[in-house]
């Protein structure tokens, strides 16, 4: 992908675009900042920009030429794309990771924190093994058919102790031509000595406009449902294509409806929905949590704006009036509260049935004795 295609990170890519024209380009970078941003996304650009057969004119790849085209299936012989893998990864999960990077380089490569829920996937981490063979071995070599020769290392956070001092001796004696690309969300853990050879280039979370606009041109997401999805992804792309593909989410949009009403009513044969909602996983109570959460900041939203007022939930607009008209006294912030104490509670060990039923009686209050309720309510109302 070109620069033209990164996410909202225009700072990055203009001091990248820079360094090509003026041909000042380092022979290492580390990219970083928060899951999601683009870090992967936006080193594939700056590789395909260096590999590009035209030179990247305008500090940009053609996108067109044959080295932009083998950069974008990944197979350059000039670009190696190291990523982290878990001791018992094959060949096969390599090569379908690498596939899935060269198909969407902003979707995750590790499996989501769902499946670690159910304790799958292990931790992955790059060898000191991989890191000769796939690394030391061709970056000392002139570049084959460019004029640079492209190191792209994912996560290098994750480095075996003696992997990294491996690599170490690469950076302080670079090759002509090598450029390397590191990226990690944790610079905290990369070794001083490694993050004072690089540049550095910090991205940041995406806004949501921009995760929006990107569901709907990258993954075919319709456009209410992209502005529904966006801000529950947190900056992340990685996140919003996720939850864009996950079946889930409509139906758990419509059980925070009925949880609602029922801590609302509170009728015993609505109760059903308490046992819906503790037969969620820990995970997928705390992404209940934050779609509830995310209606009742439409519930503020309109209260104190009305019908103008933009909602997160465009498709529940009319779930959302009835609510606020029929809650006029709600003290609707104690429900945000309340609402995030549940999500906090179940990361402790907290029995979850408990923590719903709680949650359904505390919500009721909040609903109906909020701060504006008169504190004497005659028997006869
Ligand atoms: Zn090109």
């Amino acid at each position: 992908m070109p620069f033209a295609d990164v996410l909202d990170q225009p700072r990055a890519v203009e001091a990248l675009r820079r360094a090509l024209v003026s041909g000042r380009v380092a022979h290492a970078y580390l990219v970083y900042g928060p899951d999601g941003a683009g870090k992967k996304a936006l080193a594939l650009a700056f590789a395909q920009a260096l590999l590009c057969d035209r030179n990247a004119p305008g500090g940009d790849a053609c996108g067109v030429c044959n080295g932009c085209l083998k950069v974008r299936k990944l197979a350059h012989p000039d670009l190696h794309v190291v990523l982290p893998l878990p001791s018992d990864a094959d060949e096969d999960d390599v090569k379908a990771r690498l596939a899935r990077l060269a198909d969407e380089p902003y979707a995750a490569l590790s499996p989501s924190l769902r499946k670690k829920d159910d304790g799958a996937g292990k931790q992955a981490f790059h060898s000191t093994e991989r890191m000769n063979e796939e690394v030391r071995r061709p970056m000392v070599y002139q570049p084959l058919e460019a004029k640079h020769k492209v190191a792209i290392l994912v996560d290098v956070d994750v480095m075996r102790p003696e992997a990294a001092n491996a690599f170490l001796k690469l950076l302080e004696e670079p090759s002509e031509g090598a450029v390397f690309i590191l990226t990690t969300s944790r610079t905290d853990r990369v070794l001083p000595t490694i993050l004072s050879r690089c540049q550095p280039l910090r991205l940041d979370a995406l806004a949501d406009d921009a995760v929006a606009a990107a569901l709907v041109a990258r993954a075919g997401v319709p456009a209410a449902e992209a502005a529904v999805l966006a801000p529950m992804a947190g900056g992340s792309m990685a996140r919003a294509l996720e939850l864009a593909a996950d079946p889930d989410v409509a139906a758990q949009r419509e059980l925070v409806l009925r949880f609602f009403r029922y801590a609302f009513v509170r009728k015993p044969e609505q109760a059903a929905v308490l046992d819906d909602v503790a037969a969620l996983s820990r995970e997928g109570f705390k992404r209940f949590c934050d779609l509830a959460l995310h209606f009742a900041h439409d519930l503020v939203r309109y209260r104190t704006l009305g019908p103008t007022a933009v909602l997160a939930n465009a498709d529940q607009r009319s779930a959302v009036e009835g609510f606020v008209g029929n809650l006029p006294h709600a003290d609707l912030h104690g429900m945000v509260e309340r609402l995030e104490e549940a999500r906090s509670l179940v990361e402790r060990n907290v029995s979850l049935s408990l923590v719903v039923r709680v949650l359904a009686v505390r919500l009721g209050e909040a609903m109906h004795y909020g701060p504006c309720a008169p504190v004497f309510v005659p028997l006869a109302a």
